[in-house]
């Protein structure tokens, strides 16, 4: 085994010797073909020169470690004088692996730890950040993401900063994740979107500057308060009341409330039976509860308007109705109304809302848990290019099928060559945050 040139399956090299040590197998080998011509000028007329011995990371073979040692001959051409050293078929010599190492390295570097990598390699953890990087500049220059019809901005906290986040809300995928949510931030990053033109609407959660930002650069596209941000500070209103009530209670009854907190929070007419009668209960022992219960019912029903006009009114009625026992409870909500008025009731108009968002929270807390020590950097790259960079493998399949399953799959004009359907698929970049919760449910990220 140990001569055998089919051990590597590098079919330049000639293996010369194997030497099996613990983790690792170190291989000494050479070029089956050295150059018959000089780099420089051609000639024909070339003298040997010298050896160097070239150390060279090699994919794990059988779970081991791979180096390989390869014997690079030196060479003085007689015709030009110059000298030259072989050029190493299948090497990266930048980053001194076999590129099938590199191309391996690049697809498993965003899914996995470069630590894990650095291990199974025996790759430094820097050269292994540097075939990363390489990669994700590869990519970002050769993929390009679709300017959303309706673009949502919203924020995920990451290593302990707000960062704004941008989705392509209809087809539910995130497109950018900048390192702050400042305006000048988001704004160049509005500016220098492609195709402006094809923006409809922008929904956004009630942080000035977002707006601030759509303005200047999106100018004349209408700004949309995100719906679910409007109606969880009405539960989050009801929420507050109850930890206060709570307060006031022996143990025993403050936890009988909070068991029951979703029954306060959920809308009366999803409640069964039991829930409903606990309500009941409820009404004797903590009307200002109830009444707070029913303000956030009243406020759910805007929501349900036809129109910007009946929503508005359905609005002013809520507001004039609120008892004043609960006014303060809904405090922080009224203030968001009279700021942000325009764009909330521009719902109507719109009817968008960025539902992603919560699965893009999600997947990027897994991302955070499991990427604990990287940089904002590698990150946003795991979050945006995992999909193009890291494809599932394919099932194994026995060779007695290969040959009729190639011919099957081609489907008349393919010849082999990718499909206009892979070409357009690779068009856009960005991710499908339910795949990718997937993947990482599956440990694969
Ligand atoms: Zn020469």
């Amino acid at each position: 085994m140990g001569r055998s040139p089919n051990f590597l399956n590098l079919l330049s090299y000639r293996v010369l010797h194997v030497e099996d040590i613990d983790e690792d197998y170190h291989i000494k080998a050479e070029t089956i073909s050295p150059p018959d011509r000089c780099v420089h000028c051609g000639s024909v007329s070339l003298v040997g020169f010298g050896r160097r011995e070239n150390w060279i990371r090699d994919l794990p073979i059988h779970g081991k470690r791979v180096g390989l040692s390869v014997d690079t001959r030196r060479f003085r051409c007689k015709t030009c004088g110059k000298t030259f050293y072989e050029p190493l078929p299948e090497v990266d010599s930048k980053r001194s692996m076999t590129v099938r190492l590199k191309t391996w390295l690049e697809k498993k570097s965003l899914r996995h730890p470069f630590t894990h990598l650095a291990e199974e390699t025996g790759v430094g953890n820097s050269t292994i950040r540097m075939v990363f990087d390489d990669y994700v500049d590869q990519l970002r220059d050769s993929l390009r993401f679709e300017t959303p019809e309706v673009l949502g901005i919203d924020e995920v906290h990451l290593i302990r900063r707000p960062r704004a986040l941008f989705t392509n809300i209809p087809s539910c995928i995130v497109i950018e994740m900048l390192p702050d949510r400042n305006k000048t931030t988001v704004a160049r990053f509005l500016s220098d979107l492609p195709s402006k033109g094809r923006i409809r609407c922008v929904a956004i959660d009630m942080w000035r500057p977002y707006q601030d930002a759509v303005r200047e650069a999106l100018p004349g596209i209408p700004v949309v308060v995100d719906k679910l941000h409007v109606l969880k500070m009405a539960n989050a209103a009801l929420d507050a009341l109850r930890k206060t009530v709570g307060g006031t209670l022996p143990p025993g009854k403050r936890r009988t409330l909070m068991r029951n907190r979703h029954v306060l929070l959920k809308r009366f007419s999803k409640l069964n039976e039991v829930q409903r009668k606990r309500l009941d209960e409820w009404d004797k022992d903590f009307p200002v509860l109830l009444k707070a219960h029913l303000a956030k019912e009243r406020f759910y029903d805007v929501y349900e308007a036809s129109s910007r006009a009946e929503a508005s009114r359905l609005y002013k009625e809520w507001d004039a109705g609120l008892d004043p026992e609960i006014r303060s409870t809904f405090g922080p909500l009224l203030t968001a109304f009279k700021n942000w008025e325009g764009p909330i009731l521009a719902y109507f108009d719109h009817r968008v809302t960025n539902a992603c968002t919560e699965s893009a929270n999600n997947l990027i807390r897994a991302v955070q848990r499991m990427g604990r020590g990287y940089s904002f950097d590698v990150l946003r790259a795991r979050i945006l290019f995992v999909r193009h960079g890291a494809h599932r493998m394919k099932p194994f399949k026995r060779p007695g099928l290969l040959g009729k399953l190639r011919l099957e799959d081609s489907k008349g004009l393919g010849y082999g060559l990718p499909s206009t359907e892979i070409e357009l698929e690779e068009m856009s970049f960005g991710v499908d945050t339910s795949i990718l919760l997937d993947l990482i449910e599956k440990g694969e990220i």
